[in-house]
């Protein structure tokens, strides 16, 4: 029987015999076989949008299968088996270091911890005056991040500012919750606190509330010179920079049905399964999010870098009843978005009026969700429509890429068409000259 310790420890995960490791969603190129021996560390796939996607451990590669991934938007995604049983453990594999900073994130397989599993290196630019580490947790039920920032509480601003030095960032804040643990001070990193009640937690409200700028929806941080990472990434950035070491698995916090918090080191690819045996829960069941843990998954769910939190409760809480259309959610939103209405589309599965009604402009801040008296999770479903609506734009992309390239291909195949023309038709012109002259040749020795 496992402890169930103190909420801000972190325990380790014991290494499962099977690990289903996710492969990105954009064209993957595997750098490996099917039955190869691969160590921790180790590239797998590549891709030219993400991360690279690296073996968490030492095993054996089998056949890609489908699975469900451990995330409240409802994600499948091809994954490769890791078997770890009866294979001899190799040594991890290290980060090649680069001058270009964005080449070594992208190797070190570093993304996004916040929730969105956002490629690092593709948030880096050279030019940013601003760094934010982001340990504000909006949702109480989470508490993974306080977990890193009690475990670091004495080093955390030194880390900071060795990245913001490594990226060449001028500024750098650390913002905590209200009631986060105090962490030693360091010149340079301001120590900000946000206050209770303010929409935590979300980039965007973040940058608003601390540097008082507004990022509009269809621009992105990078763009006012702001780099914003989560605490669990920046300690992954960190440990990348100044000891080549690879991202290969993440904290994130369990719930079980009793109430008992635990806080656990996983690496990625471990299934929910895998969690619940370690934590004693006999459920097959188990809730994605915090306060309205209301996305069941299966116990084969795949855990990756989106999974803060894995809530065993034997039921989705509170049923959500029907939209009451009382308005309620309307003067909370920050953005001045109308949820009722969001959500009314989202239920007909009229996207492009959602992006209409600036869907992107959401911050899922969970105001709404706070106040709906027929408990109906909006975020969730319009987290789940923001991401449909960029894996479409991304499919878009894509396919005037190929297109453009298809147009180019034909161009470059009917340059030589011409010039074959041409040719043809000069010889015919030679062979024709050469009849006339042979003819002339013929009636000249006749005469
Ligand atoms: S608060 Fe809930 S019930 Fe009321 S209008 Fe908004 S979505 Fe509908
Ligand atoms: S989650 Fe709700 S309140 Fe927050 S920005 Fe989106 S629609 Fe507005």
């Amino acid at each position: 029987m496992n402890t169930i310790n103190n909420a801000d420890n972190i325990l380790e995960l014991p290494l499962p015999p099977l690990l289903a490791v996710p492969l990105p969603t954009n064209r993957p190129r595997l750098e490996i076989e099917i039955g190869d021996v691969v160590c921790a560390g180790q590239t797998i796939a590549v891709s030219d949008a993400g991360a690279d996607v690296l073996s968490p451990v030492t095993g054996i590669v089998g056949v890609p299968v489908i699975r469900r991934l451990a995330s409240p938007i409802h994600e499948t995604a091809l994954c490769l088996p890791l078997t770890t049983e009866n294979v001899r453990k190799l040594p991890p594999a290290v980060v090649v270091l680069s001058p270009d900073i964005q080449v070594t994130l992208k190797k070190a397989g570093v993304v996004g911890l916040g929730g969105g599993a956002f490629p690092a290196w593709r948030k880096y630019r050279p030019q940013i005056k601003q760094l934010i580490i982001n340990a504000v947790e909006s949702d109480t039920h989470i508490c993974c991040d306080r977990a890193l920032l009690a475990v670091h509480r004495q080093t955390l601003a030194v880390t900071v500012a060795r990245i913001a030095y490594a990226l060449s960032v001028p500024a750098a804040i650390i913002a905590l919750r209200h009631d986060a643990p105090d962490i030693s001070p360091v010149e340079g990193v301001n120590i900000c606190r946000i206050p209770t009640g303010y929409a935590l937690g979300n980039e965007r409200l973040l940058v608003r509330h601390l540097l008082d700028t507004v990022i509009p929806s269809h621009e992105t941080l990078a763009d006012h010179g702001i780099m914003c990472f989560n605490i669990g990434t920046a300690l992954a950035i960190d440990d990348a920079l100044t000891n080549s070491k690879p991202m290969l698995g993440r904290v994130l916090t369990v719930r079980r049905p009793d109430g008992d918090v635990i806080n656990l080191r996983v690496p990625f690819g471990v299934s929910i399964r895998d969690v619940a045996t370690f934590a004693n829960v006999r459920t097959a069941m188990a809730h994605i999010g915090g306060r309205d843990a209301r996305a069941a998954m299966p116990a084969d769910a795949v855990i990756h870098a989106k999974t803060n939190i894995i809530n065993f409760c034997q039921t989705a809480q509170d049923t959500p009843l029907p939209c009451i259309r009382c308005g309620d959610c309307l003067p909370v939103c920050p953005e001045n978005l109308s949820p009722l209405h969001l959500y009314a589309d989202w239920r007909d599965g009229d996207f492009a009026r959602m992006e209409k009604r600036q869907l992107d402009a959401c911050l899922l801040c969970r105001r709404c969700d706070d106040v709906c008296p027929s408990n109906i999770s909006l975020t969730n479903a319009f987290a789940t429509a923001q991401h449909h609506v960029a894996v479409a734009r991304e499919k878009n992309v894509q396919t005037k890429q190929w297109q453009t390239r298809y147009e180019r291909h034909q161009q470059r195949l009917d340059v030589p068409r011409q010039f074959a023309g041409v040719n043809a038709a000069a010889r015919a012109a030679q062979a024709m000259n050469r009849v006339a002259k042979a003819k002339r040749a013929t009636a000249t020795t006749h005469k």
